[in-house]
């Protein structure tokens, strides 16, 4: 079971919210970092482990530079992910650049940072060469197509992916690589997203550990590094359970054994790209009742939007709500809670139980951690809430501020409206 908390108690976050008007993003950073020092924990048996903590998930620098004290790198796939990384002070190998479908400018800024380039394809090896030149160290992304039984909900199945190459592509790559000079190899692979199960990620490694010793085998190259990417998942539902991390890390560390010390590949760096499970639970949007309607079904509409987290529409996605002072009422009145955009799917949650609402309550939609403000968009002239980080002390730091009309606007070029105004002007004058 996950236990819904809230990381404060109601007063304090009338405190926050004089200061900081709803709707907005918080991110407890001591939860943030005692759950990323649990993943290191996990794996503090494994060689130089790293988790690149995949940016899409929460593209915030201040974030990121606290997960850097961690330990923690960054799984960039995108330029501004790439410099990102670095305004957190993220550089060098601690970034890995998953990208697919490159531009070659991308490349170019993964290169000058340094970061240890994963390519998806193997046609990639000259396009990077032709544009960016090829590093000393690659990495190649593994799609196992149907050899991996079975798929995943968010993900699907491998060989319908457009991700990551063939097992006789990766051999050819990497002959390919190593003929023009590159000394240095890693192995990555991604085919689990949002999975709860622990074992699933323990059959991964196998897969993976299976592979470097059939790399090994058939073209006498030692991969030095092996990603086995992100998903592991969270409880977005109550009667849930977080994934076991102790237990992934000595299954894993187990299936190293048996594959990669008794092969003689021993030592090589493991690691993983988790987005979600770091974020993800300790984020939760703010947001205040606006309207009570009452129709055909019971809603409540909400002062933000799926522009604020889009997961519920775009998923389905369960997020728990909890209204704030009413947390030992009983879920005695069933509603629809919504956003303002004008599309039917923009609802927090449908039929959901809950406490009586009034206009004014504050409700905290949880895990919103991940994939929440980095998923929002503009449509319907929506403008992106703020992010806050509530910090151990209690304080809380505004580490992105809220959009204004003037930033939806400042892409328009109004001169153009200008002209036309004058050139109407002229016209009535004649
Ligand atoms: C999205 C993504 C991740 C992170 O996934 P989570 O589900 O957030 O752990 C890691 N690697 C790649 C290549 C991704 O696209």
């Amino acid at each position: 079971m996950a236990e819904k908390k809230v990381p404060f108690t109601k007063a304090q976050l009338e405190e926050i919210t004089r200061k900081h008007p709803t709707p907005f993003h918080l991110y407890d950073e001591r939860a943030i970092r005692e759950n990323a020092r649990r993943l290191m924990a996990a794996f503090a048996w494994a060689p130089g482990f790293k988790e690149y903590f995949a940016v899409k998930a929460t593209p915030n620098p201040a974030l990121l530079r606290l997960l850097r004290e961690e330990g923690l790198g960054a799984d960039c796939s995108s330029l501004a992910e790439l410099y990102l990384a670095d305004m957190a002070g993220i550089r060098g190998e601690a970034i890995m650049f998953s990208s697919n479908d490159t531009p070659a400018e991308d490349f170019q800024k993964a290169r000058e940072l340094g970061a240890v380039i994963n390519l998806d394809d193997i046609t990639h090896i000259d396009y990077l060469e032709k544009h960016a030149g090829l590093p000393d160290m690659l990495s190649f992304r593994y799609n196992p197509g149907p050899l991996l039984k079975g798929g995943n909900d968010i993900i699907g199945y491998p060989e319908e992916a457009k991700y990551g190459i063939t097992k006789e592509q990766l051999l050819q790559a990497y002959r390919l690589a190593q003929s023009k000079g590159v000394r240095r190899f890693g192995l990555h692979t991604m085919v689990i997203s949002n999975e709860l199960n622990p074992d699933s990620f323990i059959a991964t490694a196998r897969m993976m550990f299976d592979l470097a010793v059939e790399i090994h085998q058939k073209t006498g190259i030692r991969v030095e590094l092996i990603n086995l990417g992100g998903g592991i998942g969270i409880p977005y539902r109550p009667e849930q359970d977080a994934v076991d991390l102790e237990h992934v890390g000595q299954g894993i560390r187990a299936a190293y054994q048996e594959t990669i010390a008794a092969n003689g590949l021993h030592p090589l760096t493991l690691a993983m790209e988790c987005g979600r499970m770091i974020t993800g639970p300790y984020g939760y949007l703010v947001t205040t009742v606006l309207h009570k309607k009452h129709i055909y079904k019971n809603y409540v509409g909400l002062d933000s939007c799926m522009a604020n987290l889009m997961r519920p529409a775009l998923y389905g996605a369960y997020h728990h709500i909890t209204v704030i002072g009413k947390e030992a009422a009983p879920l005695d009145h069933v509603y629809d809670v919504t956003g303002s955009l004008c599309e039917n799917n923009d609802k927090f949650a449908i039929d959901r139980a809950l406490p009586a609402i009034d206009i004014g309550d504050v409700l905290v939609i949880h895990d919103a951690g991940a994939h929440g403000h980095a998923m929002g968009f503009n449509y319907n002239g929506k403008l992106r809430s703020a992010e806050l980080l509530l910090k151990p002390s209690g304080e809380v730091e505004l580490i992105r501020r809220a959009e204004t009309l003037e930033d939806y606007f400042a892409t328009l070029d109004l001169r153009s409206c200008g002209r036309l105004a004058a050139s109407t002007a002229n016209a009535d004058g004649e």
